[in-house]
C-alpha cells in the first residue's frame, strides 16, 4: 500500500440516533428539562447512539446504566454551558492526560519507552459522556484534526525509533474503519522497515455500540495478518456495565474467543453507572466467561462535562477492595488513572490514614521513575484526582 495514497473509510452505523427528540419519540423518560435545553444551547458535546443500543436499556428508568453511558444529563449540560477553560480544576479539561505534550507526529503519541498511541478514526459508534478525547469531536478545541494516522512523518518516527515494539490503534474507534481501509493500514504496518513493532493493539468499543461490525470476515482479517506477518494483535474492549453484553455482544466476543486473539478489557469507575461492587462483579466476571480478560480499572478523568461522574478515590480503593475478594487471580483488574505524571497504579489506603492513597508509578514518562510509590493525601489536595 502506497501511504500517499490512504484514505480511511467508515463503516456506517444502522440507525444511528443524534438528538434528544429521537430518543424521547422512542419513549425515553422524563426527558422535558432535557429537551428544553437541546432547543435552548444546543448539545456542545454531540449525542450519538443507535436504536440496537438503545434497545439494551430500560427506557422508562431515567438512571438507567447504559442511558447514562451516552444520554447527556443536566449536570453536563450545565458544566458547558458554564465552561471556563481557566478553572480548569473546576471544570475539568480537554486533555487531562496531557496527551498534546506526547504527540511526536500528526496523530502519533509516544510517552512510554515500548509503546506508541496512533490515531486512526475521529469516527464512534456512540459518543461516551466521559470520553477522555472528546476534543476530537469538538470544532472548538483545535484538536479535530489528531486522527490523523497514517502520515509520512508518523511513519518515519515509528521507523527510527526501534524501542517501539508495540502500537496501539485508537481513535475514536478503530473498527469503525471499514475492512479494505483497516487492510491498507496493516499493510503499511507490514512494511519490512517497521519489523520492530511486534504487536499491534486494537482499541474500540464496537463490541458494545456496534457488535453486528465483528464479523467472520474481519476476524479472518486480524488472524490472516498475525500469521503472514508473525505480528501479533491484542484487542482491548470497553464495557462499563454488564448490560452491554447482550446476546450480540456476546456473539462477537465469541467469534474473537474461537479465533484465539488475545482481548482484554479497560473499564471505567463511573458514578451513577457502576459505583457498585456488585456491578462490577457481574461485568467483569460475565467478561471473563468469554474469553476476555480485565485489565484495567480506571478512575475517570477530570473531563469538561464529565466532573459529575468521578468518584472519589477513597470510596473507588474500598470498592476495588471488596471487589477483589471475589474475583479469581487472573480476572482481577489493576485500579489505575492516567495522570500527566503518567500511569499510577492506585494501591491502596494508609493503614494508619485512611486519607491517604497509596499510589504507585505504573508507567513513567521518566523511565527509572516507574515503580516508585507516592503518598497522596485527599484531605489536602483534589479527592478525585492527582493534578500535578
Ligand atoms: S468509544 Fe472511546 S473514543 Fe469514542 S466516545 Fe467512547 S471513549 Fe471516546
Amino acid at each position: 500500500m502506497d501511504m500517499e495514497k490512504y484514505k480511511p473509510r467508515y463503516v456506517e452505523l444502522p440507525k444511528p440516533i443524534t438528538t434528544l427528540r429521537r430518543l424521547s419519540l422512542l419513549g425515553l423518560a422524563d426527558m422535558e428539562e432535557l429537551l428544553v435545553l437541546e432547543k435552548e444551547y444546543g448539545l456542545p458535546f454531540p449525542l450519538l447512539t443507535s436504536e440496537y443500543f438503545v434497545s439494551l436499556m430500560d427506557i422508562k428508568d431515567p438512571q438507567d446504566p447504559l442511558r447514562q453511558l451516552v444520554v447527556p444529563t443536566k449536570e453536563e449540560l450545565n458544566a458547558y454551558y458554564n465552561m471556563d477553560v481557566s478553572q480548569q480544576k473546576e471544570r475539568g479539561s480537554f486533555d487531562t492526560s496531557g496527551e498534546h505534550t506526547n504527540l511526536k507526529a500528526p496523530g502519533l503519541q509516544h510517552k512510554y519507552g515500548s509503546t506508541a498511541l496512533a490515531l486512526i478514526s475521529n469516527v464512534c459508534a456512540g459518543l461516551c459522556r466521559e470520553c477522555f478525547r472528546k476534543r476530537i469531536f469538538f470544532e472548538e478545541s483545535g484538536a479535530a484534526n489528531e486522527a490523523t494516522f497514517p502520515n509520512e512523518k508518523a511513519i518515519e518516527y515509528l521507523k527510527k525509533h526501534k524501542e517501539i515494539n508495540t502500537i496501539l490503534l485508537s481513535g475514536g474507534d478503530a473498527f469503525m474503519l471499514s475492512d479494505d481501509s483497516l487492510l491498507d493500514l496493516l499493510d503499511i504496518l507490514a512494511d519490512k522497515t517497521l519489523d520492530h513493532i511486534t504487536t499491534i493493539r486494537f482499541g474500540s468499543k464496537i463490541f458494545a455500540y456496534y457488535p453486528q461490525r465483528v464479523t467472520q470476515k474481519l476476524v479472518t482479517i486480524l488472524k490472516d495478518y498475525e500469521q503472514k506477518t508473525g505480528k501479533c494483535i491484542q484487542i482491548s474492549t470497553h464495557f462499563e456495565h454488564a448490560n452491554e453484553l447482550g446476546p450480540e455482544c456476546i456473539k462477537s466476543l465469541d467469534l474473537l474467543h474461537g479465533a484465539g486473539l488475545i482481548v482484554y478489557n479497560q473499564t471505567v469507575l463511573l458514578n451513577g453507572i457502576n459505583y457498585d461492587v456488585d456491578m462490577l462483579y457481574n461485568l467483569f466476571s460475565k467478561m471473563a466467561e468469554h474469553g476476555v480478560r480485565p485489565y484495567y480499572l480506571f478512575q475517570c478523568r477530570p473531563v469538561i462535562g464529565s466532573m459529575h461522574q468521578q468518584v472519589p478515590l477513597v470510596e473507588g480503593v474500598k470498592i476495588y477492595n471488596k471487589l477483589m475478594q471475589r474475583m479469581s487471580g487472573v480476572h482481577k483488574p489493576l485500579y489505575a488513572m492516567s495522570t500527566k505524571l503518567g500511569k499510577m497504579q492506585i494501591v491502596g489506603l494508609h493503614p494508619e490514614n485512611e486519607n491517604i492513597i497509596v499510589l504507585r508509578r505504573h508507567s513513567s514518562k521518566k523511565i527509572e521513575d516507574t515503580g516508585k510509590v507516592l503518598f497522596y493525601d485527599v484531605s489536602k489536595n483534589d479527592p478525585y484526582w492527582v493534578y500535578t
